[in-house]
């Protein structure tokens, strides 16, 4: 038989795995549970919706095993199993090749950073074992397979015995070193503790063989050995619990649990309503933009349970687009199980959950501005050009919930502010708020137009990014003081009747006529100025559009 090769993008990352000096090795086994538990809620999910097939519970769990003298750990599900096909196709290749490429380039050489900051699945498992046997019976065939790695060189794939439907992914632990101690991964006390911590909510009953000593029944002094099997996990699904149950961990392992995201998020929202609408959550906002955020592949969305049972993934009705980066689930008895894609999107219940949602997470928002600015920018680097875009999308509709959660550089703190703060510092004659645009910070700290308004000892708001032009235009105002760039016509300074400008034109018109020739075709009409200070000459335009706006216009694909 012939050993088939990974595909070279998984190699890479397979050699980044057993190589790693990554500590918390320990995940593995958290991946593995997770895929056990996604595979029996596969099942579940076809039993509910399908009357052939029927669901017991007690039929479903996962079973942690560890035989310290063959160096073995194994976990076995009663899920709905993989056929050769899957095995090749699951196990064989990574599955989104895509996040691979940049995690590759942004590991550091090790691989510590893709494994701390993107996890990577299955493949976890070859930071731990030397060999890797998958045997997997799918749901709907009376054949198994056994799938066999050893790694980076290839694997392969056999037919084989399996009474039962389901998957046992068996592992060979390396060998102990001088430098690393892989022992504990067979350690009874240890598993324990590692799978509390990481899958106490997992749904399904997570078995182990324990052994010990314990005090015999009905006896204060005599004690037995025992043995036997035990439900390590709760059960209770995270959401479910009290929040005052729960501790900061709690909340970053499910995160992490979840692949929500690779970081830590700034923050959580866990919600329990009931009411009209009664539903759970627990929502993140996300610290680091994932790779994909401003593609058109990111998929917004949360995960949405009916009473308990994941029906979808990505629910994208859930979130507004200005905050699609959030991340998290919702649990809902309202909903049914067997509602579709397109029933969803009408729904009462979803809508009303939505719009809940949408006000508790600009609440957030706000109260982390009000009470860790330092946290929040760190966000609003990531996302705050989303905010923006929200605000200048679907026709200014959603800028009563945005607007307090814009951020700016003022040339006057030197920093970002927001609108409220600016506005709160105007002094009484001041009639605008001032902005200027241009590509970044220090070139619009050098245009001639900035300088009368500045002279005025007025604070401008720095526009560096595309869309705040546009975003700005569509506020129009804020707390009825208008918007004025730098470089419109009229900036509503009294200094700027000192000349009439239409008397120096004159004189001039020669030079300026000259002056139009040269350019050509560049400008439309040289004229005199009466706001400019030090320097020779400034660009300004005619219209609505500034020239700033009209670049960005410009450089989009029709
Ligand atoms: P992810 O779980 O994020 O999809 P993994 O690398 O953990 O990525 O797993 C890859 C795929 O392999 C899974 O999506 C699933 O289709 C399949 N798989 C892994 N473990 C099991 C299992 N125990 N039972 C059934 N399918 C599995
Ligand atoms: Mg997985």
């Amino acid at each position: 038989m012939t050993k088939k090769q990974f595909r070279a993008e998984s190699k890479r990352l397979l050699d980044l795995m057993v190589n790693s000096i990554y500590t918390n090795k320990e995940i593995f086994l958290r991946e593995l549970i997770s895929n056990a538990s996604d595979a029996i809620d596969k099942i579940y999910y076809k039993a509910l919706t399908d009357d052939s097939l029927s669901f017991n519970k007690e039929d479903y769990y996962i079973e942690v095993a560890a035989d310290k003298d063959n160096r073995i750990l194994k976990v076995s599900d009663t899920g709905i199993g993989m056929t050769k096909q899957e095995l090749e196709e699951n196990l064989g290749v990574i599955a989104n090749s895509g996040s691979l490429a940049f995690k590759a380039e942004n590991a550091g050489k090790d691989g510590h950073d893709i494994i701390g900051q993107f996890g990577v699945g299955f493949y976890s498992v070859f930071m731990v074992a030397e060999v890797v046997t998958v045997i997997s019976r799918a749901l709907g065939s009376n054949e198994a397979y056994k799938w066999e790695s050893k790694g980076a060189d290839g694997y392969n794939i056999e037919q084989c015995e399996k009474s039962t439907v389901g998957t046992d992914v068996i592992l060979k632990i390396k060998e102990t070193t001088a430098d690393e101690n892989f022992d504990e991964y067979l350690e009874e006390y240890q598993l324990k503790s590692t799978i509390k911590k990481y899958s106490d909510f997992i749904r399904y009953p997570i078995r182990m063989e324990v052994s010990g000593t314990r005090l015999k029944e009905g006896s204060d002094k005599e004690y037995e050995e025992y043995s036997e099997e035990q439900v390590i996990n709760s059960m209770v699904p995270l959401w479910k619990k009290n929040k005052n149950e729960l501790s900061q961990e709690d909340y970053d392992n499910f995160y992490a649990e979840k692949r929500y995201g690779f970081d830590k998020p700034i923050t959580h929202i866990h919600i329990s309503a009931e009411g009209t609408v009664s539903y759970k959550a627990i929502l993140y906002i996300p610290e680091t933009m994932p790779y994909d955020f401003y593609t058109k592949e990111y998929e917004k969305g949360l995960e949405l349970y009916a009473n308990g049972v994941l029906i979808m993934n990505k629910c994208a009705d859930l979130l507004p687009d200005y905050f699609s980066f959030v991340k998290g689930m919702v649990d809902s008895e309202d909903l049914s199980l067997n509602i579709s894609r397109e029933m969803l999107q009408h729904d009462r219940q979803l809508k009303l959950i939505a719009k809940n949602i949408k006000t508790k997470i600009k609440n957030e928002l706000e109260k982390i501005l009000q009470n860790d600015r330092e946290k929040y920018e760190e966000f609003y680097k990531s996302f705050g050009r989303q905010l923006k875009y929200g605000v200048y999308s679907e026709f200014g509709s959603n800028k009563d919930i945005l607007q307090d959660l814009l951020m700016f550089h003022s040339s006057k703190e030197q920093k970002l502010v927001t609108l409220d703060e600016y506005v709160s510092r105007m002094s009484e004659e001041q009639k605008y708020i001032y902005y200027a645009s241009g590509e970044s910070i220090e070139r619009i700290e050098k245009l001639p137009q900035t300088e009368l308004v500045s002279d005025k000892g007025y604070e401008i708001l720095y526009f560096a990014d595309d869309i705040d032009e546009f975003a700005i235009s569509i506020l129009s105002s804020y707390k009825d003081k208008e918007f004025r760039s730098v470089s419109s016509g009229d900036l509503g300074l009294d200094t700027e009747q000192d000349i009439d400008p239409s008397d120096a034109d004159k004189g001039n018109e020669k030079l300026f006529d000259q002056m139009k020739d040269i350019l050509s075709n560049k400008i439309k009409a040289v004229r005199a100025s009466k706001r400019l200070k030090n320097h020779p000459v400034c660009l300004s335009n005619d219209g609505e559009l500034s020239i700033e706006m009209e670049k960005v216009l410009k450089s989009m694909p029709n």
